[in-house]
């Protein structure tokens, strides 16, 4: 799960990282009674669960309480990367002597947390990682000590040369793995960590992503969800306990579990076609899942064929014949569908899809190849 800036920042508080005060606006009056109350001098940022928000005009200066209404006017409402901006933060202006990045993230091939620091930072950090990969210091965690002193200190060192940095930056590295740990992230990153005219470090942004897994047992970070802020095509999927990835292609894949989900997507492209979505119903599927799933992927308007795979085990072809079926009173569903099953209560799936004027496959090869012309052809 994605939180917004101003919530990474409530967690990076709370593990004592320098993080300025900062409040959120869904006006531009409260934006400018909050920009009065901070001293006048504030930064509009818009909160939004993406990156590159200063490039696309989301961030922006003001030198007044009328400026700052001004701006959230300009960026309440705005799209970033197709989100639509429904809160600004307003936060005091910092003057900026130099920007780093410090991010920790799991890194899959070490199956640990790793640190990445650069004191290019404010930038892309895949940009940095491109162009002058030298500038970057990564250090994996080992998940049984936590992060030990020497590394902290190491990546302090990489960054500045003032001793009085190194020891705010040491701190800042051990803070930023505690709220990395204690809320289960699968990131915590400052993009950029500032030092301030006076010489102190401050978290100027703030970019947090947690383990969804881990969310039954962190209420209170569960509860930064804002389902407002999340494409509602997931919104749906999990309250429907549906595992959805949306994808650029124009084949709307509804399968039943993970690994027949992907070998169906491998199939898709196998045919030269492209998968608009990957999703898997899960393994008992009443019909009320199915009916959700092509919801979901019927309101994509990039969809041109549905395409069906089940491998009846626990998961029952009746139950899913009835979901198909059911849905097609409930919606108004134009995309034409191929549909395959076998297994568990196959007969009987082919028995109510075949009266309700559906024909369905056996073969995977065949419904995937049929499936894939027919959208090359829409
Ligand atoms: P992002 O574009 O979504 O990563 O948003 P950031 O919060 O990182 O802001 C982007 C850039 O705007 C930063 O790298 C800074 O250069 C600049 N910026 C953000 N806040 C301030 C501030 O308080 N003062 C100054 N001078 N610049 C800021
Ligand atoms: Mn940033």
């Amino acid at each position: 799960m994605d939180i917004h800036e101003y919530q990474a920042k409530e967690l990076f508080m709370k593990a004592g990282l320098p993080v300025p005060p900062g409040e959120v606006a869904t006006t531009p009056d409260q934006a400018e009674k909050l920009a009065q109350e901070l001293g006048g001098r504030v930064v509009v940022k818009a909160q939004v669960h993406t990156g590159g928000r200063g490039k696309a005009g989301g961030v922006k200066l003001a030198s007044s309480p009328e400026e700052a209404r001004k701006h959230a006017e300009a960026i309440l409402g705005m799209s970033i990367n197709g989100l639509t901006v429904q809160k600004v933060l307003i936060t005091p202006a910092e003057d900026i002597t130099s920007e780093a990045y410090v991010g920790v993230l799991i890194d899959r091939k070490k199956q640990s947390a790793t640190f990445m620091v650069s004191p290019e930072g404010g930038v892309d950090i895949e940009a940095v990682a491109e162009t002058n990969p030298d500038a970057i210091l990564r250090v994996p965690v080992d998940p049984r000590y936590g992060l030990l002193p020497h590394q902290a200190y190491r990546m302090a060192t990489f960054l500045y040369e003032d001793p009085k940095l190194v020891k705010q930056a040491t701190r800042v590295m051990h803070q930023l793995y505690a709220a990395f740990s204690e809320n289960s992230c699968s990131l915590a990153e400052i993009n950029p960590l500032i030092v301030t005219p006076e010489g102190d470090l401050k978290a100027i942004d703030a970019k947090v992503s947690i383990d969804d897994n881990a969310l039954p047992a962190l209420p209170e970070v569960a509860a930064y969800r804002d389902t407002d802020a999340e494409p509602p095509s997931e919104t749906k999927a999990r309250e429907a306990a549906l595992s959805f990835v949306k994808l650029d292609g124009n084949v709307g894949c509804c399968v039943n579990g993970a690994g027949l989900a992907m070998a169906t997507m491998d199939l898709v492209k196998y045919y030269g076609g492209d998968p608009a979505n990957f999703l898997d119903i899960g393994g008992s599927s009443n019909p009320d899942k199915v009916v959700a799933a092509l919801e979901i992927i019927t309101a994509d308007p990039s969809v041109k064929v549905i395409l069906f795979n089940i491998f009846g085990g626990i998961t029952r072809c009746d139950d899913v014949a009835n979901g198909i079926v059911e849905a097609t009173k409930r919606i108004d569903i134009q995309t034409p569908i191929y549909i395959r099953l076998t297994g568990t209560n196959e007969t009987e799936a082919l028995a109510i899809l075949k009266d309700a004027g559906f024909s369905a496959y056996t073969s995977m090869d065949e419904v995937v190849e049929t499936a894939v012309q027919f959208a090359a052809q829409a």
